[in-house]
């Protein structure tokens, strides 16, 4: 019944696999032998299957505990340098017709205004997040056919990618919208976009179902199997996420990483990022009434565990964490944040955050320039990189381009570079005496000579007002 190049959810999420490795796991979580030659094959870099990553996730045994996290901090250094890619989410419509229990943009929530932002509005927004400094923007809708059909999101993002506001772009829209056909993930393929998210919620079937009683997202399979049609649509950026606290952590961890081996196996590319978000207080949404919440130390190690299992996907965390945690999983394996979130629609031209719309409570409330100071504070390279996708380098070929080892050569430039871009036009006096240091002492470490030459020309002409530059 399971395989994983099967295009059926049931085949490719097998409940029966899932189970099978679970007591797998459970039977050998104090096989030490078993976890040390797990450990074994992951210092290849090469990953995990779910089968071998769960047995760690089981594995409770302190010292091996120690040694997958010393791996998934040396994975992450090897594999993303201490880069962390900028983002900001960009709510257009509250307006949805599901039911999803834990959202508080469920259709019975009749206490949440219903908005939906106008062009005018949208480009509003846009100059606020521009004005922050931010050039990437996952937008975020409900699913709603009548009020925001397709054709809306379309117009959408033609507006954002069209707004040019002082130095101000964004450069790259991502989207997370309600599972949709072929024949529209084309057209958001053709509008330009680049990661399709899709967080699954939980793959398990009955839970899914529950927890999702009414609307077209109760169709577990349908759901399910919308990466495929995305792929079939010539997206091949596919971002995944469970929502951590509905179900049981390590059936969730089994589940992620088998979506992840179907793709591969049906594609020949994996997920390009994993999100990892936890389940938060909203209007309507008590947390607590979920049993299956998870501690800061299981956070923590399914972080570590990702990033073993799956070395050339990134990892995304939210402002749903707290300072406090996204510090704790930066090292861990995480590679892009968001940050100055608004997650209501219409908040970015609020000078007061407004709650009335959100989606969920935000924890890091910092504004970008805190964050980025914060993030340059601990010794990371803030970098709002788009450079990949405008190049034609996704799918494989962004894949292939981790693999060859030339990131160093590459990103490593491209982050310096936007970096300076955001200090020379958005940053405080502070923040930018902090950056400029960091540059100087980062340029030395791009390998390639000529490289790094180029590299120092484009900061010096970025100094005096020339701007995207990219390798
Ligand atoms: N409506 C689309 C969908 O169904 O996929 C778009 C995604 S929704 C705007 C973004 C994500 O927020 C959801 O996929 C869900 O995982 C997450 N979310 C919903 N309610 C949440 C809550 N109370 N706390 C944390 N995250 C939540």
């Amino acid at each position: 019944m399971y395989n994983p190049k099967s295009m059926k959810a049931e085949e490719f999420i097998a409940h029966e696999e899932i189970l099978e490795t679970l007591a797998y796991a459970e039977k050998n979580k104090d096989n030490l032998e078993l976890v040390d030659s797990i450990l074994e094959k992951a210092k290849e870099r090469k990953g995990l299957s779910h089968r071998e990553a769960s047995v760690l996730l089981a594995c409770e045994d302190p010292d091996r505990t120690a040694a997958m996290y010393a791996l998934a901090q040396r994975i992450k250094k090897d594999f993303y340098g201490n880069r962390i890619v900028m983002f900001a989410p960009l709510y257009l419509s509250n307006y949805c017709v599901n039911g999803c229990v834990y959202c508080p943009y469920h259709q019975k929530n009749k206490r949440i205004p219903r908005k939906k932002l106008t062009q005018e509005e949208v480009a509003r927004e846009v100059v606020a997040l521009q004005d922050m400094g931010h050039k990437r923007l996952a937008i975020e809708a409900g699913e709603d056919p009548v009020n925001n059909p397709i054709e809306y999101i379309l117009s959408c993002i033609e507006t954002i990618y069209s707004i040019q506001h002082k130095n101000g772009a964004i450069r790259r829209v991502n989207v997370n919208i309600a599972a949709t056909t072929v024949e529209n993930y084309r057209k958001l393929k053709e509008a330009g976009i680049g990661t399709y998210i899709l967080f699954q919620e939980t793959y398990h079937r009955e839970s899914y179902l529950k927890l999702h009683p009414t609307g077209p997202k109760h169709d577990y399979a349908y759901h399910t199997e919308a990466m495929d049609r995305a792929m079939e649509g010539g997206i091949d950026d596919v971002g995944l996420g469970v929502l951590f606290g509905l179900e049981l952590y390590r059936y969730e961890f089994a589940g992620l990483l088998m979506h992840a081996e179907h793709l591969e196996a049906a594609h020949g590319v994996g997920p390009h990022t994993i999100s990892v978000p936890r389940i938060k207080h909203a209007d309507d949404i008590d947390p607590s009434a979920f049993d299956n919440g998870i501690s800061d130390d299981i956070f923590a190690k399914l972080c570590a565990l990702i990033r073993i299992a799956v070395p050339y996907t990134g990892m995304i965390i939210s402002t749903r964490e707290s300072q406090a945690v996204r510090e704790r999983v930066l090292p861990l394996g995480v590679s892009q944040i968001s940050g100055g979130s608004r997650t209501s629609v219409g908040g970015y031209q609020e000078t007061v955050r407004p709650t009335d719309t959100e989606q969920f409570d935000v924890s890091d409330q910092r504004s970008l320039d805190e964050v980025v100071r914060w993030l340059m504070e601990l010794g990371y390279i803030p970098s709002f990189c788009t450079a990949c996708y405008r190049e034609g380098r996704t799918g494989d070929r962004f894949m292939s381009l981790c693999k060859s080892g030339q990131i160093q050569n590459c990103c490593h430039p491209n982050a310096l570079m936007t970096l300076k871009e955001f200090l020379m036009d958005y940053a405080s006096p502070e923040t930018r005496r902090i950056g400029e240091a960091l540059l100087a002492a980062e340029l030395p470490n791009i390998p390639k000579e000529k490289v790094r030459a180029v590299c120092a020309d484009h900061l010096q002409k970025i100094e005096e007002g020339v701007r995207d530059f990219r390798f």
